[in-house]
């Protein structure tokens, strides 16, 4: 299967007919090709999403709606096919796909049809002056979309939707791991009505690719998700050249546990936060700290509940766990288990390659638990993005706050209490974007989301996106 290019509302193969391959990862198997994209492809992108621009920036919001309404509705219709898609582009099991990644790509266009309509400017009077100010928020112009593969589908459309809904063009780039649910949008929007030019599509490298977009002297903003150290990059390019940034990164995530928690449920939350989607998730709560009074109950139930979570082919309902997305992050996050004991780690559970029926070259891993005493251990500080987590215990309020802060990072949090003042104190002084008090991963699109210290600049989600994706102008009136 060849993937292509969607520039223009037309799917095109690269301008120099070079391809890569796209692998199955349950499998372990290459299953089709992508172009691969240069910054001459960025270029017909960028020259289709420019013309269409003055045409789409002028739609009234109510088209612009309808349009968008158009696309979550079709892919709701086309549910199962983009599930299956996800799940062999991905190894994500299809049930994760069904009813997490594609209801929420829905969701994102749903959520902007909806929002932009509601968009309302400031006005400022000024009393005593003769004059009224108002705000204009125009769009930008044409803008660029890069985003990961753990969520391919559920963050493309996160950043395409706000940016189409407030009048931009845009050219994306989803990552070349999987870019499968993203060529099938381009057919999508062609049958929702979007104007051709108005959403380009560019297959290919981060480093040809995603830097070419980056690079573009005429676009004007980057919505950014991926690594820490991806971000650090595109920010030093697009930086001097005075582009908008939205920078979505890492995130090594605490979850608190106090022993005056509602146990089950925190049971039962603790083994999802951990490792679903394979732990692939920014969000996941990769760092357990557990009050020292539960800690050996904790440990033998939550090992208990993680030996009966099925790693398995994808596509079979039943799998909890399916394939890490690559050989090569397969050995990343193998890596880190490998060091375990050297840094002073126990390993609970888990921490083998598992080799599943008639998938037996496709990448799996047992979910794996890690004891650790020492919150400056690797295993602790550097995110490692599968599924994997280590648990530590704590004494005191002070001791759960400090080892929660201390990392670079700043995503999400999660604290399991039913204690009103130390849920309040805990909220004030994480230092993270999110914070989750007795629950994981629940979103309203209305909230505003992205991480602090060195998980992001910016926020996205709600009214932020629609702002990030327009510019504010003040227009003053004087009047006799
Ligand atoms: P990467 O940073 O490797 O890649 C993210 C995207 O950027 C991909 O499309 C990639 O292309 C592209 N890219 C790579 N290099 C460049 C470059 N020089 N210029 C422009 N674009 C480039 O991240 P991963 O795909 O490995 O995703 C995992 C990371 O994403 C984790 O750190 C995770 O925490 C983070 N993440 C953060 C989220 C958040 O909301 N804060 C949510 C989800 C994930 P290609 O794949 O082709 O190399």
């Amino acid at each position: 299967m060849k993937i292509k290019n969607y520039i223009n509302g037309e799917f095109v193969n690269s301008i120099s007919n070079n391809w890569l391959d796209n692998y199955n990862p349950s499998l372990g198997e290459v299953y089709g090709e992508i172009p691969n994209s240069d910054s001459k492809d960025v270029e017909k992108a960028y020259q289709a999403a420019v013309k269409a621009f003055s045409k789409w920036s002028n739609t009234t919001l109510e088209e612009r709606s309808i349009i968008l309404s158009n696309i979550a509705n079709l892919i709701l219709e086309k549910l199962d096919d983009l599930a299956s898609a996800e799940s062999k582009d991905n190894g994500k099991p299809v049930s994760l796909a069904m009813q997490v990644d594609i209801p929420r790509a829905a969701s994102n266009f749903q959520f902007f049809a909806n929002a932009i309509t509601q968009f309302a400017s400031e006005s400022h009077e000024s009393v005593g002056l003769d004059a009224v100010n108002f705000t204009l928020r125009q769009p930008l112009g044409v803008v660029g979309c890069i985003s990961p593969w753990n969520l391919p589908l559920y963050l493309f459309t996160w950043k395409i939707a706000p940016a189409i809904a407030a009048g931009n063009c845009v050219v994306a780039k989803p990552s070349e791991v999987t870019p499968m649910t993203a060529f099938l949008l381009g057919k999508i929007c062609n049958e929702a009505g979007l104007p051709n030019g108005v959403l380009n599509i560019v297959h290919g490298l981060g480093t040809t690719t995603g830097q070419a977009i980056v690079e573009h002297p005429y676009i004007k903003a980057i919505s950014f998700t991926g690594g820490t150290k991806t971000g650090a990059h595109i920010a030093r390019i697009a930086a001097p050249m005075f582009k908008k940034l939205s920078l979505e990164l890492g995130g090594k995530n605490p979850n608190i546990i106090f022993s005056d928690c509602d146990y089950n449920k925190m049971l039962e939350t603790t083994v999802r936060s951990s490792f679903a989607n394979q732990g692939q998730i920014c969000l996941c709560g990769s760092r357990i700290l557990v009050e020292e009074s539960i800690f050996e109950k904790f440990k033998k139930d939550f090992v208990q509940k993680v030996s009966q979570l099925k790693v398995g082919n994808p596509s079979e309902k039943s799998t909890d766990i399916g394939a890490l997305v690559s050989q090569q992050h397969l050995e990343k996050v193998k890596s880190y288990i490998d060091i375990a004991e050297q840094e002073g780690g126990k390993i609970l559970y888990g921490g083998n390659r598992v080799e599943v029926m008639n998938c037996k070259n496709g990448y799996y891993l047992q979910p794996t638990i890690i004891e650790v005493s020492n919150n400056n251990c690797k295993l602790n500080q550097e995110e490692i993005f599968g599924p994997v987590v280590t648990i530590m215990s704590f004494k005191t309020d002070e001791e759960a706050l400090w080892l929660a802060n201390d990392v670079k990072y700043g995503l999400s949090s999660t604290i399991w209490t039913n204690n009103l003042n130390r849920t309040m104190q805990f909220s004030k002084q994480l230092q993270t974007g999110i914070v989750w008090v007795n629950t994981w991963m629940l979103r309203d699109l209305r909230t505003p989301f992205g991480g602090a210290k060195e998980s992001g600049v910016g926020r996205e989600g709600g009214l932020e996106a629609l702002c990030f994706f327009t510019e504010p102008k003040n227009v003053c009136i004087k009047y006799n």
